[in-house]
């Protein structure tokens, strides 16, 4: 303090002032200077550096212009005894200035208002406006973090975020940013901004801000930064953000008017500063654990990106547009684009919804539509760790980037992949062929039975579903009793569909599954017993979502194998986890297949797809014909695949599936007590179904309600489907990361569905 007063007075003949420690971010010493006059400084001494006196003239320069613009909301460079702005002190070891002091209250510390919002949006206009034409090289040429163009350099910092469910926010909002805003990059306008309005820099007086401190990190970087940082930390614990950012906008347009492109990345530069905000925390904690300050800092940020992720880009780039008086991106209506579809594409592929929904992006488990809607998905079990999962894309676009080719090669990415999903299967499951989609692998299942035991039958479930292909068709009674089906092929067993729920046996304490099994037994005995292959799924999905009862595949597996077959488990649907008990639906049986046909779940939505088998049944197939698919197995894939499984363990998916399903299970049943209507709630962890029925003794379908729950769902933004063979039952599968507050937003939608349905339907 003595050796500041004595500086004070040499350099700028101010003596007997007051000093006062003025705690800053940054590299200098501060202090607040009352003089006895009752004029307020700050002094700032810094220890010199390569090109900080160079630095800081340009910002003093900036301060100066902008003093022409208003002269008690900006620190004012004051000249030392010398007439200069900068004095070096100490032999040039250390420098030192001094700035007015602005006086205000922080923005974090007062009430917010409308009013106030838009006087942000003014401000920071103006003074970007006064800005535009100032430029100095020695803030263009500066590197900084901070700098919202620079924010893909707090990647490093990911490492240190306490969890894998933070880690993959930031990782992929970063993704979203090297995406979206890069190539952009170079379309923006720059020039020298603030860069860190932030709510502890600017000033309030009288519902207005006053005025703005710390210019430390002054950049020259597109325009629209400014506003993107001064926006995330104003909307910090805000319940509806956008609406608040939207009265900054509007303000800022009027004085400085916003381009297109720049509200089109707003949504993403905000999350950016967000990003960089929590990484720079995380990484802070490291090197002061003790600072509890930084855990307090951080907890708005990290909730308003758990917000964010849940707030359509689509939906907050409209607003911002319309904000700026510019009008939302327009697209097709529903009818054009569906007469553009069938032009092209044959009506046997289906839409769904009477009216159906034009997806545009998705996140983990929320997808936005062209609306702006953002639907929670509770139905694709296709993204199983989570639509466009950050580690997942990477890995893909990085493998892309470097080889890609077919299994007549050598190369690593074959056989790590085989090895780590291999290491997922007991013993004598050894030998993986990839293919690319779950067809494919159910017809080549079939192909490894046939030449495996030279039999030609096959025995499938009723209500089943295995594939697209002639083969897939034939052992899919689902299909072949289905519309358009032309019923059993010759080889084909049906066995029926082992359900408690609705069919004559229902105790599944064992008996059920034995006098189920025995059905299927009978019809191998009257069959001749010379079936190739017993093909299952452990959960029938497209039946309603039926799990088997206990002891069924024991028993059936027993007499297949018996007589020379072999057992197949489908787990298209139901593998990777997503039962939550075991990782594999086959082990709820306490079986081990002799084949097993995987896919959806496998690639996180990328075609990759798999028959695991004994190394009996595969030396069977090296029969000298060549097995050879043009993708399957390739490098991209099995990154991809690889990458699946790692997220899969690295976010204890699994686990997820077990305790979030189990908690949403346990709260659907319950409704079952208020609601008749609800005959069944069955499943397993993340594969679930609600069966609605009419009447709980007669089990009459209610095949309107169920359709009735799913539209309602539609409007209210979730996503589930109905299938079975009466069309009555809800299917819940949700992507992995599906968590109990989106379980809970699911339960009090049904409850809400069913107390609406009109009682006369
Ligand atoms: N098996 C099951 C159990 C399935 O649900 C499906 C797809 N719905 C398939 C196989 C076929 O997979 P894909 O659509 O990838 O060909």
């Amino acid at each position: 303090m003595k050796k500041v007063m004595e500086l004070l007075k040499e350099h700028f003949g101010i003596e007997n002032a007051t000093l006062k420690k003025v705690e800053g971010y940054g590299k200098s010493i501060n202090f607040q200077v009352c003089t006895a006059q009752g004029e307020k400084f700050v002094y700032k001494q810094y220890q010199t550096e390569s090109g900080l006196y160079e630095l800081l003239d340009a910002e003093n320069q900036a301060l100066q212009k902008l003093l022409h613009q208003s002269t008690n909301s900006y620190p004012t460079p004051v000249r030392n005894l010398k007439g200069k702005f900068l004095s070096t002190i100490e032999n040039g070891k250390q420098l030192i200035r001094m700035l007015t002091f602005v006086e205000g209250e922080f923005l974090a510390e007062v009430k917010h208002s409308t009013d106030l919002f838009q006087s942000i949006g003014r401000f920071l206009a103006q003074m970007n406006k006064t800005l535009l034409d100032f430029y100095h090289p020695a803030i263009g040429a500066r590197q900084l973090d901070w700098d919202l163009q620079h924010c893909l350099n707090n990647r490093k910092y990911i490492k240190y975020i306490g969890t894998p469910h933070q880690r993959k926010l930031v990782d992929y909002f970063f993704l979203q940013f090297s995406e979206i805003v890069l190539p952009e990059m170079p379309n923006l306008r720059r020039c020298v901004i603030h860069s860190d309005a932030n709510d502890w820099n600017l000033l309030v007086r009288d519902d207005k801000i006053s005025g703005i401190i710390d210019f430390g990190d002054i950049v020259y970087s597109p325009l629209i930064n400014e506003l993107a940082i001064a926006i995330t930390y104003a909307i910090l614990g805000k319940s509806k953000p956008t609406e608040w950012a939207c009265h900054m906008i509007k303000a800022y347009n009027e004085i400085l008017p916003l381009e297109k492109k720049e509200l089109e990345l707003l949504y993403y530069l905000i999350a950016a500063r967000l990003c960089t905000s929590v990484c720079n925390s995380a990484y802070n904690k490291i090197q002061n654990p003790d600072n509890k300050y930084i855990i307090v800092s951080e907890r708005p940020a990290w909730e308003m990106l758990e917000k964010w992720i849940s707030i359509s880009p689509i939906q907050a780039t409209n607003e911002f547009k319309r904000s700026a008086g510019l009008k939302a991106k327009v697209y097709l209506d529903t009818e054009t684009d569906l007469k553009r579809r069938w032009r092209y594409i044959s009506k046997s592929l289906s839409v769904s919804y009477s009216q159906p929904i034009k997806m545009v992006k998705a996140a983990f488990q929320y997808m936005y539509d062209a609306s702006g809607k953002t639907y929670l998905d509770a139905r694709n079990n296709i993204p199983h760790v989570g639509h466009c999962h950050p580690k997942v894309v990477q890995a893909g676009q990085r493998q892309m980037a470097l080889l890609n080719t077919n299994t007549r090669y050598l190369y690593d990415q074959l056989n790590d992949y085989a090895e780590q999903l291999l290491a997922k299967f007991p013993e004598p499951l050894n030998k993986v062929f990839f293919v690319n989609s779950g067809s494919a692998a159910s017809d080549l299942a079939i192909r490894l039975a046939y030449t495996h035991t030279r039999y030609q039958k096959i025995m499938a479930v009723e209500h089943g579903y295995h594939g697209n292909t002639k083969i897939g068709i034939d052992i899919s009674p689902y299909k072949f009793e289905g519309k358009g089906g032309e019923g059993p092929a010759s080889y084909i067993l049906k066995a029926p569909i082992p359900d408690t729920y609705r069919g004559p046996y229902k105790n599944n304490d064992g008996e059920a599954g034995k006098l189920y099994a025995h059905e299927a037994i009978n019809l191998l005995n009257k069959s001749g017993k010379d079936v190739a292959a017993f093909i299952c799924e452990p959960v029938i999905g497209c039946g309603g979502q039926v799990p088997l009862p206990k002891g069924y595949l024991k028993g059936v597996y027993r007499a297949i194998r018996a007589q020379g077959g072999v057992c197949i488990s489908d787990e298209v649907q139901t593998g990777f986890g997503r039962l939550g008990e075991h990782f594999w639906g086959f082990q709820m049986q306490g079986v081990v297949p002799d084949i097993v046909v995987l896919g959806k779940p496998m690639g996180n939505g990328h075609p990759l797809a798999a028959v695991v088998s004994t190394d009996e049944v595969a030396r069977s197939f090296e029969n000298g014909m060549e097995f050879f698919s043009s993708y399957g197995g390739n490098p991209v894939s099995c990154a991809i695949g690889l990458a699946v499984l790692e997220v899969i363990e690295e976010e204890e998916l699994q686990k997820n599936a077990l305790e979030t399903g189990s908690y949403l299970k346990q709260k659907l049943s319950a409704l079952m007590k208020s609601y008749p209507e609800i005959g069944d709630i069955r499943g397993f962890g993340f594969f679930l179904g609600i069966e609605f029925v009419k009447d709980r003794d007669t089990l009459e379908p209610h095949t309107k309600l169920a359709g009735y729950v799913k539209n309602r769902f539609k409007e209210n933004e979730i996503l589930v489907d109905t299938d079975g063979p009466h069309e009555n039952v809800i299917k819940i599968k949700p992507p992995m990361c599906f968590n109990k507050r989106n379980a809970q937003q699911l339960i009090d939608e049904l409850e809400k569905v069913l107390n609406t349905y009109p009682n006369n339907n």
